[in-house]
């Protein structure tokens, strides 16, 4: 359906190598949009990319100069930018009184720091097009808290805040701005989480209607609609993809 189509479409998706992001970036590919894979690790990257039919740019989203290089090298290599997914993210887990300043800016400046520079990179390439997309990811953590997740909490609640304030300022260049507000997904991110929080698989199990962890794949039509003509009217939202973790009482 052409409300779908994404051909001649160009994405890049930060941490597109693994997890959330590969499954976004391999929604987009299979749309018909040339993504470009961005990450740290090279060779996850590459790999990710031949998979996809898609190019890889290495970055550190923590590098502001990174950050506009991936955008300029996007442009250079693929001629344009329409959709760009800020998914790179970490976590740090431990309690509040626990944190150093440096973990505190690591987490920020990786999960809402990066998405706003690449943003801010994406914008005249976007305008040239006459248009985009923006997708943020931002988390079950920017709606809820828990006790080891503060700087985490405190990144993906400003993401949501990032995508109103965006979504308002470029609406009028047909730019729109969503966030995705993944539930509790099987990703090394969580991976890490069930190893140091007891209790934690069994209790998103429970909370979960849908009965599941969710996967990576799960992101694949939310990409695309987000990234795609069918969205144009939608801008400034956060959805949640969350298997209904997020609504049960
Ligand atoms: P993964 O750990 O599997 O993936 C994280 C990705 O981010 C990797 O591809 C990694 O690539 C990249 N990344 C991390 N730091 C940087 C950096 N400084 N520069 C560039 N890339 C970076 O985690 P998920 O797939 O689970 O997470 C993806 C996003 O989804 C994150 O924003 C996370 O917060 C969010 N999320 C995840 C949930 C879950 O349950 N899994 C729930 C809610 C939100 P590389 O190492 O090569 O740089």
């Amino acid at each position: 359906m052409k409300l779908f189509d994404l051909t001649g479409r160009v994405a890049v998706v930060t941490g597109g190598n693994g997890g959330i992001g590969l499954g976004m970036a391999r929604g987009l590919a299979a749309a018909g949009a040339k993504v470009v894979v961005a990450g740290r690790n090279a060779a996850k990257s590459a790999a990710a990319a031949q998979e996809i039919g898609g190019i890889a740019i290495e970055v550190d989203v923590l590098q502001e100069a990174d950050c506009r290089a991936l955008v300029h090298k996007t442009v250079a290599q693929l001629g344009r930018l329409d959709i760009l997914v800020n998914n790179a993210g970490i976590n740090i887990r431990k309690q509040p009184q626990e944190y150093t300043l440096d973990e505190w800016r690591r987490v920020l400046d990786s999960n809402l720091t990066g998405a706003f520079v690449c943003a801010q990179a994406a914008y005249p390439e976007m305008l040239k097009v006459g248009g985009g997309k923006v997708i943020n990811i931002g988390s079950m953590m920017s709606i809820f808290g828990a006790s080891f997740t503060t700087p985490y909490a405190a990144s993906k609640g400003g993401i949501v805040q990032m995508t109103r304030a965006m979504s308002c300022a470029w609406a009028k260049d047909k730019i729109q701005v969503n966030a995705v507000l993944p539930g509790w997904i099987d990703t090394e991110l969580t991976r890490g989480a069930r190893q140091d929080v007891a209790g934690l698989h069994e209790r998103v199990l429970a909370r979960t209607p849908a009965g599941r962890w969710g996967e990576p794949a799960d992101f694949a039509g939310i990409a695309v609609f987000l990234a795609s003509s069918a969205s144009d009217f939608l801008t400034g939202t956060a959805i949640p993809v969350d298997g209904g973790y997020s609504v049960q009482g």
